[in-house]
């Protein structure tokens, strides 16, 4: 878990409204997946460890030849660092990627047998699986549920109300308490699309936003606001250590 935070009652008022919040996202799309391409456990870790600060579509590319030539760590291992960078060096941070992506395949074959080890405190012993990485492996797979925090779940939290905290871990402790159970394993899904392609960063698409009646920013953005005049950007929000 991440840094727990203090326990908060939340008002009843508030309760019903992060539940309408995610009673719509729900109703909207129910089953929400990653956009990342992957057949199984060690291409879905491969895929998001790539991931870091790289777009899906760009993981994606390169994955899709990846996966083709080495689906499995044993292949991973034989195909080598260097056979493994023409695939992936379009990625950013390739070279750093590549040598993690040797050494977790290493790791697998030598010490499980070629299986990804699905528990967070074996997937954070990997090479390069940081804590957000195993979030989203753990999540993904419904193994456990967890809201890994990036640049769009931490916009969207702060902008829907959902979180005032500074740090990625922070963020996410609190989504944690405060998104209803039953919508625990699907929330970080629906943050990350939402922000993706609705509740983007620069020019929010407040006028089709599904949940824009629930959402304290939403006059931030909206021209003609309570005041009537054109509302400014809020200050941008700098996330303090995010992966
Ligand atoms: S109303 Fe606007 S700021 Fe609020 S969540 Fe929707 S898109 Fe984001």
């Amino acid at each position: 878990m991440a840094r727990p935070v203090p326990a908060k009652r939340l008002k009843p008022a508030e309760q019903a409204r992060i539940a309408e919040i995610f009673d719509r996202f729900s109703a909207l799309s129910d089953d929400p997946r990653t956009e990342l391409d992957y057949r199984d456990p060690f291409t879905l870790v491969v895929a998001v460890a790539l991931s870091a600060q790289a777009t899906d579509k760009s993981v994606n590319k390169a994955t899709e030849k990846l996966f083709a030539v080495a689906p499995s760590p044993q292949a991973m291992l034989a195909l080598g660092e260097e056979g493994l960078i023409p695939y992936i060096a379009s990625i950013g941070l390739f070279r750093t990627k590549a040598k993690n992506v040797i050494a977790l395949s290493r790791i697998l074959v030598e010490q499980y047998g070629g299986e990804v080890p699905l528990t967070r405190e074996a997937l954070q012993a990997l090479p390069g699986v940081g804590r957000k990485t195993a979030s989203v492996v753990l999540n993904e797979l419904r193994i456990e549920p967890a809201i890994a925090v990036d640049t769009h779940v931490f916009r969207v939290a702060h902008r829907l109300g959902l979180s005032t905290g500074k740090t990625p871990d922070h963020v996410e402790a609190e989504l944690m308490s405060k998104v209803p159970e039953p919508y625990l394993s699907r929330a970080h899904h629906w943050l990350i699309l939402h922000g993706r392609y609705t509740c983007v960063a620069r020019r929010p698409k407040c006028e089709e936003c599904p949940v824009a009646d629930l959402c304290p920013s939403r006059h931030l953005f909206l021209a003609g606001g309570p005041s009537g005049a054109v509302a400014s950007r809020p200050r941008r929000r700098k996330i303090a250590s995010a992966a």
